[in-house]
């Protein structure tokens, strides 16, 4: 067993205990049937993939079923783009579910607890309901409508479902406990008039029940077994308890665990949005994005997000984990399957004056050192190159080995150059063309006498690359938790300015020009990138940094230690 799975095990261990008693004890005829219920409001994020990884993995470990539910009760708030987005992020194979498939059973539900006498019609405002509602230290008030008759609440109830009153007029309340120390319990609404079309279900309802109501209930619609949520559900789990009791209907088991919160980002689809909203972000797949379409585009291939979402583990209590762990997991895996490629990004020209001017040849690099069985390729070299500006120095600090005047370096797999002079614009002092001599007898990169070369720089032939744009991505957010401060409501106020830089007209080597969509390379000495799905064109690919070589924010938050 690997690091990895020993960590899995130990961290899905309190859940497994669970499911196991139950399936031992026959409870639910030894059953396993998970569900993964998204809200359509907005994209899945790495967080979901978390939820996703337990709902999918624990019914794969036990031979059970797992359902994708929308939970689609919130008709202002959703929207097909959003179902559709997310059937696109992973596969569900055919076990899709709408919570707004059971809305007339969910009626049905609703007229039986009025039958009972455990639901009431309230006409207060949703602002009075609110004040009604009290404190976690102060007991609620009851609603002056709780004890109409059976009749009167069935009557008016069967009103707002045919239309008969405006949004807000009045509600369906569970009728529990005002004075409950649990604040989920105190009368709760169940349904409210909403007299907004649906994304399935059209202009049939303008009555929609609340997500609460729904949940559960579509949870034991289904015949699901385990309800895995997020903590902060723990407190409402006596409510939904409490209308599978009172229906006596099937009775799946709820268990929490704590939410997936990473650094340097934010999690909330409604935060998310409002950066969609406020042009912070090109759109839910920018690749600054935590969403997996985000993620997706940035390069993130979905083994990394399962591994490392595996690595994290399920644990009870809320934490923040390190998004330099999700860029170890994600260099360590790319360092393995990526091809190499060598890119110039902010180039400047490289002359090698003694090299005959009609003469050109082709080197062999190796594709991957991580993997033989990639092979090399060939990269044409001539007397015109380009290279790095940064692998060029008219003086040279203490620690730099790269290109300064008098210097032999070697031209990665190449030759061995020495610098022989160099051009500046005279009006913006930015050096132009760079001169060097190579030793024709140290093809491949080695001194043929045994000297030692220190420093070793990529290039590019400038006859043969081709000129391309190239993103480069960092961070969204310049803190680790973007979220406190100003009540999690500033977050904006700490977007990182430097979290996209557009470069153009970087020079890459010939080959990368067939790179598909989505295809992933590491630019040696940068990082590693991949060709955007999007705005690629065929032979015209654009690159998006993925993650940089090197992590610098270990750095920075060691500076700030
Ligand atoms: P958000 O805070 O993004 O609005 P949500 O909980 O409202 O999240 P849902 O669409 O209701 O989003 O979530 C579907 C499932 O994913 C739920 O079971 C929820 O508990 C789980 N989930 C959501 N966010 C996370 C997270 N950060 N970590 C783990 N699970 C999550
Ligand atoms: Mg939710």
């Amino acid at each position: 067993m690997c690091a990895e799975e020993r960590d899995r095990e130990a961290s899905l261990d309190f859940i497994r205990e669970i499911v196991e008693a139950d399936t031992r004890a026959g409870r639910h005829g030894g059953r396993v049937h998970t569900r993964f219920p998204p809200e359509p409001n907005g994209y899945l994020h790495i967080g979901h993939s978390k939820a996703i990884c337990l709902d999918f993995g624990i019914a794969e470990e036990y031979g059970g079923l797992c359902n994708l539910r929308f939970d689609d009760t919130n008709p202002s708030k959703e929207s097909v783009e959003y179902t559709d987005s997310i059937m696109e992020d992973f596969d569900w194979g055919d076990r899709l579910y709408y919570a707004s498939d059971y809305f007339e059973q969910l009626y049905g539900f609703a007229e039986r607890l009025i039958q009972l006498g455990k639901a009431f019609v309230c006409d207060l405002s949703p602002e009075q309901v609110r004040r009604y509602r009290g404190t976690l230290t102060e007991p609620g008030t009851e609603s002056p409508y709780r004890n109409r008759s059976v009749d009167e609440n069935l009557d008016l109830f069967r009103r707002m479902r045919a239309g008969e009153f405006p949004d807000g007029a009045r509600t369906l309340r569970a009728r529990i406990d005002m004075a409950s120390p649990n604040v989920s319990m105190r009368d709760p609404v169940i349904y409210r008039i909403l007299h907004v079309a649906h994304h399935r279900t059209g202009s049939e309802w303008c009555i929609y029940p609340m997500y609460d109501f729904t949940h559960c209930l579509s949870d034991s619609i289904e015949g699901i077994t385990h309800s895995f949520c997020t903590l902060e559900f723990q407190d409402n789990r006596a409510l939904y308890d409490w209308f599978i009791e009172q229906l006596g209907l099937h009775h799946p088991q709820q268990i929490e665990f704590a939410r997936l919160n990473l650094s340097y980002t934010i999690m909330s689809k409604r935060k998310l949005l409002s950066l969609v909203e406020d042009g912070h972000v090109s759109g839910w797949d920018d690749p600054r994005m935590p969403t997996l379409c985000g993620l997706r585009r940035r390069g993130y291939p979905p083994e990394v997000i399962r591994s490392f979402v595996r690595r994290v583990g399920v644990a009870r209590r809320d934490s923040v984990v390190d998004m330099s762990l999700l860029e170890h997991t994600l260099r360590e895996h790319l360092n393995a399957t990526s091809p190499r490629a060598t890119a110039v990004l902010r180039p400047v020209r490289l002359v090698v004056e003694n090299y005959p001017e009609d003469h050109e040849e082709t080197l062999d690099f190796v594709v991957n050192p991580e993997d033989e069985s990639a092979g090399t390729r060939p990269v044409p070299f001539c007397r015109e190159l380009y290279i790095d500006a940064d692998d060029f120095r008219e003086e040279a600090p203490g620690r730099y080995h790269r290109l300064v005047p008098g210097r032999e370096v070697r031209l990665r797999y190449a030759y061995l150059v020495t610098c022989t002079g160099f051009d500046r614009d005279p009006d913006t002092g930015r050096v132009t063309e760079v001169r060097c001599e190579y030793d024709p007898d140290s093809r491949g990169g080695d001194a043929p006498d045994g000297r030692k070369v220190r420093g070793t720089i990529h290039w590019v032939s400038a006859r043969h690359c081709f000129d391309a744009e190239v993103r480069l991505y960092d961070r969204l957010f310049d803190c680790r938790n973007p979220l406190e401060h100003s009540d999690g409501e500033g977050f904006a106020d700490h977007l990182n300015p430097g979290s996209l830089e557009l470069l153009s007209g970087c020079k890459l080597e010939p080959w990368l020009a067939q790179a598909a969509p989505e295809q992933r390379f590491q630019f040696e000495r940068h990082g590693y990138f991949c060709a955007d799905r999007i705005d690629s064109a065929p032979g015209r690919p654009v690159f998006n940094l993925t993650v940089p070589l090197k992590d610098r924010w270990a750095r920075i938050e060691k500076s700030l230690r």
